[in-house]
């Protein structure tokens, strides 16, 4: 017997949208696609009119930042973060170290168990951030991670020894080790040339070339070190470029990512948003942004994650005064599949094929989690978000968490999630979520 039905809907798969539906039972997808596939069950439990809503598998999201008791205050832990993951049709989410380090097996089964239970989705968990690579590679991988983070950059900053160590360690093992690209030496020198502290002149101090020559040492690094190669948060179109040298020599494994800030703002925005649009990399020109979007649609940019970071309204404010004063990061994740079904689908920059892409198949093979997650193949797991189309504001109000604040504030989209349903069952309704802390569970990487 079926617990679920959707029908009505508009299903989205890999080359297309077809009129038809899902059927859900235990927990696990029985069938989905166009009607004439898709058999009416005879007596679900619940049955969901989608009446024309886009359907896809639930979202991953490859790059939260959402649990750190030293750093994060009150209020901001996995289970408000995760709460509002599934309220933005977020259903997987791979969670990085922020501040706290996650270097050893000790500390990856300790941070697993700690978020199992206040998780309100399923998730992995990457190790880092790796400063020296005398590390427990393997212990680390059997303790349920195969990804390892490094930064070119401060305040996590490994020399270039220690990055290739460690790219060869984790190649070795059959690892991915995932970079954070910006040269600090070329940030150095462009701090060194700023004397004021109001938000403009943040954007200033990161250059594009910072971000063009780690990718491209980062890619030397792991051709020499036969290191597969995740970059992320690549914020200019001439990155992804730069990286794209890389896939196409192909000796190892390179993805590339991207986040909606850099599609959706560029330096020029920071006039009137101020403190709210301080992230790193920094935003950049409005020609980058537009060719960022070009690697986008063209596949140049393999997937979409958020670098979601969460942080108070108050603590943002004082940006306005000394933008050197609050940490960088942009809430993210549960805006994420709105803002790319709104300007990427709805303003025809991509299709819903391609959005499938960016943040379901791609990210759930990145995380070695494919087809059980980021499809509707049968027999997969049950997790599925309904997108309704609908003109709005968008405010920090109608949302589960962003800290009082989202950097999208006041823009006007078209699309909205509806339904959020995970393990067969319906966790989030209208950004109201129906799930409950500790449902979530660790999706330990398999070797
Ligand atoms: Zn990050």
């Amino acid at each position: 017997m079926a617990d679920v039905h959707i029908k009505g809907a508009q299903v989205v798969t890999v080359s297309g949208v077809q009129h038809g539906g899902i059927v859900i039972s235990d927990g696990t997808i029985d069938a989905a696609g166009p009607s004439s596939s898709v058999p009416t069950p005879s007596d679900p439990d619940t049955v969901i009119d989608a009446d024309g809503m886009v359907v896809l598998p639930g979202a991953i999201d490859v790059h939260t930042h959402m649990h750190d008791d030293e750093l994060f205050p009150d209020g901001i832990d996995f289970a408000s973060q995760t709460a509002s993951a599934v309220a933005g049709g977020v259903t997987t989410v791979i969670e990085l170290p922020t501040q706290t380090p996650v270097t050893t097996p000790e500390a990856v089964l300790r941070k697993a168990e700690t978020c199992s239970a206040l998780a309100h989705v399923d998730f992995g968990l990457v190790a880092g951030n790796v400063q020296d690579p005398d590390i427990d590679v393997t212990g680390i991988m059997d303790a349920g991670t195969a990804d390892f983070k490094t930064f070119t950059a401060d305040p996590y900053l490994a020399d270039d020894e220690s990055i290739a160590t460690l790219m060869r360690r984790v190649g070795n093992a059959g690892g991915t080790v995932r970079v954070h690209c910006e040269t600090q030496g070329l940030l150095d020198d462009a701090r060194s040339t700023i004397d004021g502290d109001e938000p403009d002149v943040y954007m200033d101090s990161r250059p594009l070339e910072a971000e063009l020559d780690a990718i491209s040492r980062a890619g030397y690094f792991a051709e020499y070190a036969d290191c597969p190669l995740h970059v992320v948060h690549i914020s200019s179109g001439s990155g992804a470029r730069e990286g794209n040298r890389f896939k196409s020599r192909a000796n190892v494994p390179v993805t590339l990512e991207t986040c909606p800030q850099y599609l959706a703002f560029s330096k020029g925005d920071v006039a009137d948003k101020g403190p709210f649009l301080k992230v790193n990399p920094s935003l950049k020109s409005d020609t980058e942004r537009e060719r960022l979007w070009d690697a986008v649609q063209d596949g140049t940019i393999d997937l979409i994650g958020t670098d979601h970071f969460p942080t108070y309204r108050e603590t943002r404010e004082a940006g306005w005064e000394d933008i050197w004063k609050p940490y960088a990061g942009l809430p993210g994740v549960e805006t994420m599949v709105e803002f790319l079904a709104s300007e990427g689908v709805h303003e025809g920059r991509i299709s819903w094929p391609r959005l499938r892409e960016l943040v379901c198949a791609a990210p759930a093979r990145s995380a070695g989690i494919y087809p059980k997650k980021g499809s509707l193949q049968a027999g997969t797991d049950a997790d599925v978000v309904l997108v309704r189309a609908e003109e709005y504001e968008v405010t920090a109000d109608d949302h589960t968490f962003v800290g009082g604040w989202t950097p999208y504030e006041g823009q006007h989209w078209s699309a909205r999630v509806d339904t959020v349903i995970a393990g067969g069952e319906v966790v989030a309704k209208d950004h109201e979520v129906q799930s409950t802390a500790g449902r979530g569970q660790f999706l330990a990487r398999p070797l």
